[in-house]
């Protein structure tokens, strides 16, 4: 099972993860929790946290697990006796979820039996109906921690059993702050500005863009294969009127294009604007240097940072079935605003 040592709150996700340990505490008799955020998040690293907390013997004045206990120890080298962790690689058949259903109906050596599943959208129709009676009608005390960057394409029937923990990205001032304190070498405050951006405020793609050998997910400073969505996201940039940006906002909805692609083109874009796109290996989003040099000039840095926020509004929107046009639209348009404000 279980992750690396080392047992702590992930970066920048303190607050939310706090009040979710405050509410499992006061929790009922069985709770189902869905983490959900993209790759290098700390999904993992909340989840542990989350487990250890029920378990640990002396946690700190905040409720946050020790990390030294005998309890906490065991968690971390991955042989707690309650704990069930499935990992990425586990099976994830319906064979799986039943085993789950039965080790939570034998009583714990401990005060509850806990299960984690990462990439829980794994979880097909028949294997999340054989989980649902256990979370629903639980016969022993039990936490349930079901990871995914996907929570769309989870079981619906499930996802509406569980308590949602939305990891969020780290404001980027606020990253860049921190990977200048404990980076070693530390980087400049130019680098770090850049990395913590094209990182869009998520901690493992900002440690894996300093050191890429230490990646987590795919390396967002290598270009992706090349798209023909680019075109489109420039059209929709370029957009001076309304009417434009309707049309580009229906293009962008009837192609299925992820908002997280615009994300990533104003990240390059921003990096073009700050002479710092090498060090991140150049653009990570579906257009081209020179096509981003041609739209850099009329923006701000402010403007970029708002619009990169604001596109990560919309990216964390749509991953909950919010209508993909209406979604394209109304971005659109504010990047508009935005851009027209400079
Ligand atoms: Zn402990």
């Amino acid at each position: 099972m279980a992750p690396e040592a080392g047992l702590f709150l992930p970066f920048g996700q303190e607050g939310v993860l706090r009040s979710a340990l405050a509410a499992a505490r006061r929790g009922r008799l069985a709770q189902a929790w869905l983490i959900t955020g993209p790759p290098g998040m700390g999904k993992r690293t909340a989840a542990r946290a989350m487990v250890a907390a029920q378990f640990c013997t002396a946690p700190t004045v905040d409720g946050d697990p020790c990390g030294c206990c005998a309890a906490c120890a065991a968690l971390v080298a991955g042989r707690h006796p309650d704990v069930h962790w499935t990992d990425a690689q586990g099976k994830l058949g319906v064979d799986e979820a039943r085993a789950m259903a039965r080790a939570a109906a034998l009583r714990p050596d401990g005060v509850l039996s806990a299960f984690v599943v990462e990439a829980c959208e794994r979880l097909t129709g028949f294997a999340a109906a054989a989980l649902l009676k256990t979370l629903e009608d639980p016969p022993g005390p039990a936490l349930f921690l079901f990871l995914t960057e996907h929570p769309d394409r989870l079981e619906p029937t499930l996802r509406s059993r569980c308590q949602i923990l939305r990891l969020r990205p780290v404001p980027v001032p606020v990253l860049a702050a921190w990977l200048r304190s404990r980076s070693e070498p530390a980087p400049t405050a130019e680098e770090a500005d850049a990395v913590a951006l094209a990182s869009g405020g998520i901690v493992g793609r900002a440690l894996g863009l300093l050191r890429p050998s230490a990646a987590l997910g795919a390396p967002i400073g290598t270009a992706p294969d090349p798209s023909p969505g680019g075109a489109n996201l420039g059209a929709a940039l370029a957009a001076t009127t309304l009417a434009e940006a309707v049309a580009a906002a229906a293009l962008l909805a009837e192609r299925r294009t992820p908002v997280e692609e615009m994300l990533a083109v104003l990240r390059d874009l921003f990096l073009v604007r700050r002479r710092v796109l090498h060090l991140a290996g150049g653009p990570a989003g579906a257009m081209a240097g020179d096509a981003l040099a041609t739209l850099a000039p009329v923006w701000s840095d402010g403007a970029l940072f708002a619009a990169c926020q604001a596109c990560a509004e919309a990216a964390e929107a749509s991953a909950f079935h919010v209508n993909a046009l209406l979604n394209w639209e109304r971005l659109l348009l504010h990047l508009q605003r935005l851009r027209d404000a400079c």
